[in-house]
């Protein structure tokens, strides 16, 4: 790529040894070499960037840590450039009265979580990939997190955004604010639309106090439909528990597998609850909990102290790098169901799995409605792959069939982009595009995403 003034002090490389490192993500899209990778390392860049590759018609692909589950920031077999946030990660401002937090769009969220711990607040979505993707991707991709289900989801806490447009025009969307009601809301169009709209350069987030009082159960169970009967009999009991995290026995064997953290290898489901607040309630919610669990056969173990807790998390957030170590090229959906109807969902998975013969993982933020459904299967042998395919169609089918979703918060990217119109209808469809050419009139920011 020719570089001219337009460039000068941005990092950028076209060495290939670089380009493959920014041709995939954590999905099954298959990777593609971009023409170039740019690291800029403030607004300032950003815009000429934008305004570089606008005039000599290159795409751009923005970038966090290419953790996205959906092929959102692999490149597309045109002329592209990829951006990576990764060095755009300072904070930028902490305002403690106020409850909020400046960032830049590469910082890691465990960092900003650690930062915010030192002053005695938190920034409540948490993705089980907190400790290696950037609030950046999570805002493009509106991620979630074990405490969506007592929180909510990253939308919920963003409240400003500083963007650069395809054609490198700084917009700010959203303000300072807690309430806002001024014309079309700009900011939450960015949010969740996988980088296809605006490159964040900036953004804002409210955060919490730290809870008093933090109290973790395992509880375990000796079949999987149970413990979905309990998740909707626990969500209906006027409790709110801030995770309630799903494991079945084929997640807890790789786990185990993977790196020993003393689950109990008898379990045939395993659900990770957990509640916060103000010691005495959360001592109560607990005990309801206990004894709302005893019907289903439930049995309860309380992780007594922070390293018991650790280990739980660490084995929960191990699940997804253990099954690749059983097939490296796993299918990977995240539907979403109304919460009533887990229990019933999952038996449908079971029957999936038993008819086609392939094995089906399933575990996830089962108090969202919301299961990461592994369909184990290699790309190197094609008809387990093809067959693997087929199921995705026909998991998709059963979610809509219960009002669900194909996508709870990894996104549409590539690989679902085929499944879009399965879920929204044609004049729906017509409305998103506008937005799109609105935003993106010559269609070079991220294409090939969300829509085929
Ligand atoms: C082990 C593991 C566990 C996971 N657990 C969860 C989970 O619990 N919940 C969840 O929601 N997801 C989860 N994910 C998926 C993934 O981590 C999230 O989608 C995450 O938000 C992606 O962040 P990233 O920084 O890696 O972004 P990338 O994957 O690099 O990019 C994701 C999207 O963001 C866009 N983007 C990135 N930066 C910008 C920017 N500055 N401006 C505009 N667009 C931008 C990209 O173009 C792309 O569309 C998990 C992934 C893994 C590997």
């Amino acid at each position: 790529m020719e570089t001219t003034d337009q460039l000068a002090g941005i990092e950028i490389s076209t060495e290939k040894e670089e380009l493959i490192c920014y041709s995939y993500d954590s999905s099954i899209a298959e990777p593609e070499l971009p023409r170039a990778v740019a690291w800029p390392r403030n607004t300032e860049q950003v815009i000429r960037l934008a305004k570089y590759a606008s005039d000599h018609n290159i795409s751009l692909i923005p970038r966090g840590a290419g953790t996205g589950m959906a092929g959102s920031s692999v490149p597309v077999a045109t002329e592209c450039m990829v951006i990576s946030f990764e060095k755009m990660r300072k904070i930028i401002d902490i305002n403690t009265k106020n409850m909020t937090v400046v960032v830049e769009p590469g910082i890691l969220n465990s960092t900003l979580q650690q930062e915010l711990k030192y002053l005695g607040f938190f920034y409540p979505p948490d993705p089980a990939s907190l400790n290696i993707s950037t609030i950046g991707g999570n805002v493009a991709t509106n991620a979630g997190g074990p405490r969506a289900v007592k929180y909510g989801v990253t939308r919920d806490y963003v409240m400003e955004i500083e963007a650069v447009t395809a054609d490198g025009t700084l917009i700010n969307a959203g303000g300072r604010t807690y309430k806002r009601a001024v014309g079309y809301d700009l900011k939450n169009l960015l949010v969740g639309s996988e980088g296809t709209l605006a490159l964040s350069t900036r953004i804002r987030l409210k955060i919490l106090p730290l809870p008093q009082d933090v109290l973790t159960l395992l509880a375990i169970f000796k079949d999987l439909e149970t413990a979905g009967q309990a998740v909707t009999k626990i969500l209906s009991s006027n409790i709110a528990p801030r995770t309630m995290e799903l494991m079945d026995r084929l997640s807890i064997e790789a786990v185990e597998n993977y790196k020993s953290t003393g689950l109990p290898p008898e379990a045939e489901a395993l659900l990770l609850i957990e509640f916060d607040g103000i010691s005495s309630a959360v001592q109560q919610e607990a005990e309801t909990v206990i004894e709302l669990c005893r019907p289903f056969g439930g049995d309860i173990i309380v992780a007594e102290d922070d390293a018991a807790r650790d280990r739980l998390w660490e084995a929960r957030r191990s699940i997804s790098p253990a099954l690749y170590h059983i097939k490296p090229s796993k299918i990977n959906e995240d539907i979403v169901v109304p919460r009533d109807k887990i229990a019933a969902i999952l038996k449908d998975i079971k029957k999936l799995s038993e008819e086609s013969g392939i094995k089906i993982i399933s575990f996830g933020h089962a108090g969202d409605g919301n299961l990461h459904v592994n369909i184990m299967t290699d790309k190197n042998d094609p008809e387990e792959y093809r067959q693997g395919l087929a199921i995705v169609k026909k998991l998709f089918e059963i979610t809509l069939n219960y009002k669900g979703s194909i996508s709870g918060e990894h996104g549409i990217g590539i690989t679902k982009a085929p499944y879009l119109e399965m879920e929204i209808k044609k004049r729906e469809l017509e409305l998103m595009k506008g937005i799109k050419k609105i935003f993106d009139p010559k269609g070079m920011l991220n294409p090939g995403k969300i829509f085929c």
